[in-house]
């Protein structure tokens, strides 16, 4: 009796064996496994450093538990990082204040990466923030090369080597040894030279990344069986005019690239926030074909390209992949569960600094000259958003220079996040007197990053229009105290628009409604000044505010990109930091900005905070505490004319 296996056997070789018996055909497929991770942004360790307390969802250390099981899992594997290590959250900062670097003269998020032998990595662009020697002293201590091609000195020679040629021995399905020399070239982001001005000018230039690409791939091409790109530039489609931050897409198109490692965007790829692009498969995971992976951000995932390369006519030809993202953890709704643990060797390694950083954001790093607190944010001027407002504004006036938007009226727009939703404890209440790092996150709790979009004045109405939605409409007849705040409009929303003047009138009905709701003939932004003069509709503004007020459409409409004039690199909250920093003792000044608009009868309104808010009524006639409710909060009345 024949077995199936010979019946195999032998049609391979009567069959096909006449076609394909070359010498390659005798040697086995050689599987390759190629991790990543990118933007991990110091967090090292799975720790929030603004809530103070362990976080499942973050952390270099937890990934280095999935490296090493995937690791075991092949023969082959390689490990490169993306960018964005040395910048990012509190133990960054620390490490780069003066006399705080590691007496070992390693950064910690480097000395976890050669703890967990990095083969190569690439630079970010935020691994410039905090100046060239900062950079060049941190990425001395890595045991593994660094790249990246279209970064010079401003003489023109390259900073960094533009390509690496690893030499790697690999074992082929069979376990027989190969030696393959794998290329690997870097890109950043251009725009380094615009966030990080300051630190760079005079010092380094950047060029475009496919430019680069096409000045370098092909001669790496002839050295390389394999070539690979590190591309710290996220995926973008729209047609490509040149120097484009996003740009991993457009160097999928340049010949010789086998594999595109790319960041900087924070997202996952493959996966469903790129579908539906033109050449881009979302679901296998391929730009204009090529294989690419995008691992999240903060180790929220180890990205990895499992590669099957088989002999070709001119060496090994890649003839299939996989493209896989492994999280760390998974989220329902609130819920968030842990999939792995962390690595014991990798938090050793960064105790010292860990715990030097725990210190410090438990120290003051500033003193507030009053209290500062958002229990009576829905109802005038309050401390909390005037704070967020003179530090964006504080931050991105620099940033501007030298920009067309210079010349305009510079606004900013902060709205309360910590406003007791869920929780009569959820309002921002500090006191005068020092204020340490991780009070910054109750003053804003979203890690947003700082844009500025340029508006005229037709359209900043219109913004304030959409904010004025969290009243609601008040019955001038009615002489019962009538609630304030519609329940079902968040107070994010409610969006502060400093450095103008403007008042609301809440006995006209809401211009936006929620479920979009439009009511054309509705207004209640009254009295919108400039300076004291009226603001007329084509007068032209730009106004700080955040990531998502720029990109979610509404605000800014989605079909004009164009007016995002500002997308900086850093969260709104670090730049609150470095705004207490610098002033050390804040002066906290509350601009008038915004009231209620006279509504010519006697009327009270109802609104809820914190019983802690009765404190900072003092001599204020037009409140009052009317009642504590079952719930924690308490109910106050305003008494408006
Ligand atoms: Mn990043
Ligand atoms: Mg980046």
């Amino acid at each position: 009796m024949t077995s199936r296996r010979q019946i195999l056997q032998s049609a391979a070789i009567t069959g096909i064996a006449a076609t394909l018996a070359t010498p390659a055909l005798a040697t086995p497929a050689i599987k390759l496994r190629l991790l990543e991770t990118s933007d991990i942004h110091t967090f090292d360790e799975d720790y929030d450093y603004f809530r103070d307390m362990p976080d499942e969802t973050v952390g270099l250390t937890k990934v280095a538990t999935l490296i090493q099981a995937a690791r075991a899992e092949v023969k082959n594997t390689l490990l490169f990082d993306n960018g964005d290590i040395i910048q990012g959250n509190p133990l960054a900062d620390f490490v780069a204040l003066p006399g705080n670097f590691p007496d070992d003269r390693t950064h910690p998020t480097i000395r976890a990466m050669n703890l967990l032998g990095y083969d190569a990595a690439t630079v970010g662009n935020h691994e410039f923030n905090y100046g060239l020697p900062f950079l060049d002293a941190s990425l001395a201590g890595a045991k593994f090369p660094f790249c990246c091609a279209n970064i010079l000195h401003e003489d023109g020679t390259n900073y960094f080597k533009p390509y690496l040629i690893l030499d790697r021995t690999v074992a082929d399905e069979d376990g027989q040894p190969h030696k393959l020399k794998i290329g690997v070239i870097g890109f950043v982001t251009p725009q380094i030279v615009d966030w990080d001005k300051a630190h760079l000018e005079g010092r380094v230039r950047t060029t475009d990344i496919v430019d680069a690409a096409n000045l370098y791939v092909p001669e790496l091409r002839k050295q390389a069986d394999l070539v690979i790109a590190l591309s710290h530039s996220g995926i973008g489609t729209t047609p490509r005019r040149g120097g484009e931050e996003n740009a991993s897409f457009y160097l999928a198109s340049v010949p010789g690239i086998d594999v595109i490692f790319t960041g900087h965007s924070h997202r996952v790829f493959p996966g469903p926030d790129y579908a539906g692009l033109e050449n881009v498969d979302a679901v296998r995971g391929t730009l204009n074909g090529v294989p690419t992976i995008m691992p999240g951000f903060w180790g929220s995932h180890l990205g990895m390209i499992d590669l099957t390369l088989a002999p070709g006519e001119q060496g090994w030809k890649i003839v299939d992949f996989i493209c896989t993202n492994r999280p760390i953890a998974s989220r329902e709704g609130a819920q968030v569960t842990s999939l792995v643990s962390d690595d014991a060797a990798v938090n050793s390694a960064l105790a010292p600094d860990h715990n030097k950083t725990l210190a410090w954001i438990r120290q003051p790093i500033g003193t507030l000259n009053r209290p500062v607190n958002s229990f009576f944010a829905m109802i005038g001027d309050d401390a909390s958003l005037a704070i967020v407002n003179a530090a964006q504004t504080w931050y991105a006036r620099p940033l501007l220079a030298n920009t067309a938007a210079a010349a305009l009226p510079l606004l900013s727009a902060a709205a309360p996040f910590k406003e007791g939703y869920q929780s009569p404890d959820n309002y921002v209440d500090l006191q005068a007197g020092t204020i340490a790092i991780k009070n910054v996150a109750d003053l804003y709790m979203y890690p947003n990053t700082v844009c500025a979009v340029q508006v005229n004045g037709a359209e900043l109405r219109e913004w304030l229009e959409h904010s004025a939605e969290v009243f609601n409409r008040i019955d001038l007849n009615n002489p019962e105290p009538q609630p304030l705040l519609n329940p079902h409009v968040p107070s994010y929303v409610f969006d502060v628009i400093s450095g103008i003047t403007y008042q609301i009138d809440i006995s006209a009905p809401a211009r936006y409604g929620v479920h979009g709701k439009f009511n054309p003939n509705a207004r209640r932004i009254v009295n919108m000044r400039y300076q004291g003069i009226p603001v007329t509709d084509d007068q032209k503004f730009v106004v700080v505010t955040n990531n998502y007020r720029a990109d979610s459409g509404g605000i800014v409409p989605k079909n004009h990109p164009e007016a995002v004039v500002l997308r900086a690199p850093d969260q709104t909250r670090d730049v609150i930091v470095r705004y207490i920093l610098q002033n050390k003792v804040l002066d906290v000044a509350v601009p008038p900005v915004w009231s209620f608009a006279a509504l010519g009868a006697p009327v009270t309104v109802t609104f809820k905070s914190a019983p802690a808010a009765a404190k900072y009524l003092l001599a204020d006639a037009h409140i009052s505490r009317l009642a504590d409710n079952d719930d924690g909060y308490a109910v106050f009345a305003l008494r408006l004319t």
